[in-house]
């Protein structure tokens, strides 16, 4: 089953479970947490699939103008992304284990997570 069957059987069985409760006064509260809840995994899993599709049909979709303005927006957010953490970095002396992503002591000689040989 796909990432979108789940929000949707789980939207079922939200929807089963305030139904039993027909007649019963219902607890405002506790629904709209459930909404804010279900309505936060929708974003997770709306971010999930366009991660996926970035991933799985990058090459593929640089034919389509929209789509590929988009990766490439996306792309350029991933470098100003990389370069302000570099900048961070720097200036807190860290550096960034080039195996595994832990942040290190610029000293340091080794990743202290995966022990990959830093500072090269
Ligand atoms: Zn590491």
């Amino acid at each position: 089953m796909g990432i979108l069957d789940d929000v949707v059987i789980n939207a079922k069985s939200a929807a089963e479970a305030v139904g039993k409760k027909a007649g019963q006064l219902v607890d405002v509260s506790k629904l709209r947490i459930s909404a804010a809840e279900i309505n936060s995994e929708i974003t997770k899993r709306y971010q999930a699939l366009g991660q996926y599709v970035y991933e799985d049909l990058r090459d593929k979709i640089s034919e389509d103008t929209e789509a590929a303005g988009k990766v490439t927006e996306l792309d350029e957010l991933t470098a100003q992304y990389t370069a302000v953490m570099k900048e961070l970095n720097d200036k807190q002396n860290r550096t960034v284990c080039p195996s595994c992503g832990k942040r290190c002591s610029s000293g340091d000689a080794f990743c202290s997570v995966c022990g990959t040989k830093l500072g090269e």
